[in-house]
């Protein structure tokens, strides 16, 4: 496939999947059309050697894998680490409520979003609903509609005189708040649950709960000359599970002797700490089971942790000539150059010298480019899921990902290279015997 396709791929798994539930439900897809079987953590697992799997935990976490030929012991796991959500805004469990006329729904801020960047977009609502069905029994769904539903309009430069000095501020509780409709006859106060209901095919009474996300309608695009460059929501971080999937899948990977392992998780945004964050217990249970089902013994699987590798991928900060002073001089991440190596000696990123010089061991035999970043000292740096894994598990790992724009934006921007670098070395990783 060329860079091209594989982007275009890209944009529309991200178009398919406005909530983290909503990736789950589309990479399953997928993985059904590579003919993997979906293992419930309530049942008892077995498994074959070269088979193929994948687990799920409540909706939004998944782990895939495919089981090596050769004992755990003797190969260790392969591991490619990464997040399903993005920050964003989330409905409060009381949205909706009336003002002069006008119908808002409440919302919290989710992670670090950019919060200028969703006024005056075309944004609508997808997520999870509970609900009772006809036989009284609790299901869910999801929820996704499709066309431009709720708005937060930016006050008018007469009304915010010093926006272009200043910058547009919103206050989290009383200036997010999205408009949903002009209240009259037709239109009652909880219209929103009529909506909801009517998208599921129930009533508004079988409604118990919902986790519903505000996502931008926007399809994602190329641009730039030669469409070098390409923008959608949620680049942080769909785009590394795009592409370790992506690697995963494929004829010669699908057959190694190592259990490769792809793990994305939830909840990395707001720190990871939760049943299906990477900071709970949700990949050590699967590779302690997979451990179990190949009647590993104890001493075996600890052998195997340690010489387990972990790629956790994950976005980094691509250099935006505009700001310049923002970066450290001599780490300008270049746009389209190569696959980023992220360190920090505070450990917010997990990154050694011994496993960076290994994933530069597989760059060149995979003739990918690579390129190093460190933060500004002056300047507290973000984390990922690396960190976290590496210390629970005792795995070695590192941070790597694509250079982006606009990082917590819900326009960001990568580049159309850099997605084939970043596959291209995933790739050789998984297949590669060291
Ligand atoms: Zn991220």
């Amino acid at each position: 496939m060329t860079a091209q396709s594989h982007v275009q791929h890209l944009l529309d798994f991200i178009d398919a999947s406005p909530s983290p539930y909503h990736v789950i439900s589309t990479l399953e897809k997928w993985l059904a059309d590579w003919h993997f079987t979906k293992l419930s953590e309530t049942q008892t697992w077995l498994l074959e050697a070269g088979g193929r799997y994948y687990v799920v935990r409540d909706d939004s976490s998944v782990i895939v894998f495919v089981l090596g030929t050769k004992p755990l012991a003797e190969t260790g796991y392969k591991i490619i680490g990464a997040h399903t959500d993005s920050p964003g805004l989330r409905l409060k469990p009381n949205a909706a409520y009336s003002d002069n006329g006008l119908l808002r729904l409440g919302v919290e801020v989710y992670g670090g979003a950019i919060l200028a960047t969703f006024a005056d977009r075309d944004l609508s609502l997808a997520g999870r609903m509970s609900y009772k069905n006809t036989a009284n029994q609790l299901a869910t769904c999801l929820i996704k509609i499709d066309e431009p539903l709720v708005r937060l309009p930016n006050l008018a430069i007469h009304l915010n005189r010093n926006v272009n000095e200043d910058g547009l501020k919103l206050h989290k509780q009383h200036e997010l708040p999205l408009i949903l409709a002009n209240l009259n006859q037709q239109l009652p106060a909880d219209y929103l649950h009529h909506l909801l209901a009517t998208a599921a095919g129930i009533t508004p009474e079988q409604i118990l709960t919902s986790d519903l996300t505000v996502y931008d309608t926007q399809k994602g695009c190329f641009w730039g000359a030669e469409q070098a460059f390409y923008a959608n929501s949620q680049l942080d971080n769909l785009a590394s599970c795009h592409a370790a999937l992506t690697a995963l899948l494929n004829e010669e990977n699908i057959t190694a002797e190592k259990t490769c392992v792809c793990a994305f998780f939830d909840h990395e945004e707001v720190g990871s700490e939760s049943q299906k964050g990477a900071a709970g217990s949700f990949l050590s249970d699967v590779l302690a089971r997979i451990a179990l089902a190949t009647n590993t013994p104890r001493a075996d699987y600890q052998r195997a942790l340690a010489q387990s590798f972990m790629l956790s991928a994950d976005m980094a900060h691509a250099y935006q000539p505009n700001f310049p002073a923002a970066y450290d001089n001599q780490h300008k991440i270049i746009m389209n150059q190569g696959v980023v190596i992220k360190s920090n000696a505070n450990q917010r990123y997990s990154t050694s010298d011994t496993s960076a010089a290994l994933f530069i061991h597989y760059c060149q035999q995979a003739n990918v480019p690579y390129q190093f970043y460190a933060h500004r000292c002056d300047l507290p740096c973000g984390s990922t899921i690396g960190p976290v894994i590496s210390a629970q598990l005792g795995i070695r790992t590192i941070d790597i990902g694509s250079p982006l724009w606009a990082m917590h934006s819900i326009r960001e921007s990568a580049g159309v290279l850099d997605h084939a670098y970043l596959i291209k070395v995933l790739s050789h990783f998984f297949s590669h015997q060291v």
